[in-house]
């Protein structure tokens, strides 16, 4: 026969002024629990009180089925609740807890998660979360975007995915353990996990041999970390496996080919894809919530939602902005390819095809050299064909030509030469070092 021991400590931390968390103890059912509630006035405390009370009465079977299925009936009543009484709108509340249960293998223990208040287990020194939380940080850890060490100091790691309350049904994570004598089972409100290690709860776990010590120890080290939400934690120590501790060593001894798991963990039954839950403990009412990110939206599900819908919009942005580069560098080459200029190619006046010095990629091309030479050109013209008369077509750089040449006097036949592209720049490195770039088309 399997015995537990349990031990608790609750606190309201150092900067809340109400405690909205609750716990549940019932030694008779060897039934453990946590719940941290979330909702202005009082709905939050309210909220974790039902949770914990109905759980308590419904989990009456010893199975994790039953577990569930009470953590289900406490979000189906919790939810109603907020429904009926306007000063309880929005309440709800996370909920962890475990069991002793039976199996064909013996007892076993059963824990269950909503929200994200935690489950773990110290065995063999080593500390193991067993819960997942259901929060947006652990989302975005899953999916590789957040780091855990950056999801431990994230500004909206309070913001939740799923909790109780908030919906007529609510998706239950849970799994059964194979207890043995030394596990200790440590269940908390995230006013630990915030504030304390998990080496400091490890090393707490080790030192302290009474369950209650050790709870009370974890609520004095969050406190001294700042306090900054309310704080409870169980601590559920196995004091007797029924022998299968030494009934696992025998059957080691005998075969030592086999290995025995160091934490045998039954795979979580009800994967984390559940709906979204619409809000965050820190974004309902609180007066004394003045440590709240303005980030922490009431409807965060809402938002992340929202966001994979973001996604799709910036994408097809960036695509409308594509589109868009294209087209204008598509009219910025029209507009450089059927543009003209007149200026000097060397000593000689020419026509080309393009902008002056180019533009972009689209270099100006020479359409033709006239037979004008640089000093035929009035000396008043000769700075703005140097820099490059530009004309909207061909036919009026053409009658420029012809307007120059009756200005000039000149009569002359202008030579047709093929199309070339001109660079538009040269560089030159002059001596001593200094680089000096002029344009190709009014040099002199
Ligand atoms: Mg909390």
């Amino acid at each position: 026969m399997t015995i537990l021991r349990a031990g608790t400590a609750t606190d309201v931390g150092q900067v809340r002024s109400n405690n909205q968390d609750s716990q549940l103890l019932v030694a008779g059912n060897s039934l453990y629990g946590v719940a941290d509630g979330m909702g202005g006035h009082q709905g939050g405390e309210v909220a974790s009180a039902i949770a914990v009370e109905l759980t308590g009465q419904h989990a009456t079977e010893p199975t994790l089925e039953s577990l569930k299925q009470a953590v289900r009936l406490a979000n189906r009543a919790i939810f109603e609740k907020a429904g009926s009484d306007r000063d309880l709108h929005g309440m709800g509340t996370t909920l962890v807890a475990i069991q002793l249960v039976a199996s064909p293998d013996g007892d076993e223990v059963a824990w269950v998660n909503v929200g994200d208040s935690r489950v773990y287990l110290l065995r063999d020194d080593r500390l193991v979360q067993l819960s997942h939380d259901h929060s947006l940080v652990e989302d975005l850890v899953r999916d590789g975007q957040l780091t855990a060490d950056e999801a431990a100091v994230h500004p909206q790691r309070n913001i939740l995915t799923r909790a109780l309350g908030i919906d007529l049904d609510v998706a239950v994570d849970g799994a059964t353990v194979l207890p043995f004598t030394g596990d200790r089972f440590l269940l908390c409100s995230d006013g630990l996990f915030n504030e304390v290690s998990e080496d400091q709860m490890a090393s707490v776990l080790r030192r302290l041999a009474d369950p209650t010590e050790a709870s009370e120890e974890l609520v004095r080290l969050a406190n001294e970390g700042g306090g900054r939400d309310n704080i409870t934690v169980v601590v559920v120590e196995v004091v007797d496996d029924g022998g299968r501790a030494a009934a696992a060593s025998a059957a080691l001894a005998d075969d030592p080919t086999r290995v025995l798991s160091a934490v045998p963990v039954v795979p979580i039954t009800q994967p984390a894809d559940e709906p979204l839950f619409a809000g965050s403990r820190s974004s309902l009412p609180n007066a004394d919530d003045s440590f709240r990110s303005e980030t922490d939206d009431p409807f965060a599900n809402l938002d992340k939602a929202r966001s994979r819908r973001i996604t799709w919009r910036v994408l097809a942005f960036l695509l409308l902005l594509l589109v868009l580069a294209g087209a204008t560098i598509s009219a910025i080459g029209y507009s450089a390819r059927n543009t003209y200029f007149v200026g000097f190619q060397g000593q000689t006046v020419a026509l080309y095809r393009g902008k002056p010095g180019g533009v972009l990629w689209f270099d100006p091309k020479l359409v033709r050299v006239t037979k004008i030479t640089r000093r035929d050109v009035p000396a008043a013209l000769r700075p703005i064909i140097t820099k490059g008369k530009d004309f909207s077509s061909r036919g009026a750089a053409d009658r420029y030509l012809v307007n120059l040449r009756a200005q000039i006097g000149t009569t002359v036949n202008d030579a047709a030469t093929t199309s070339t592209t001109v660079p538009a720049t040269t560089t030159t490195a002059a001596p001593g070092g200094t680089t000096t770039t002029t344009s190709t088309i009014p040099a002199r």
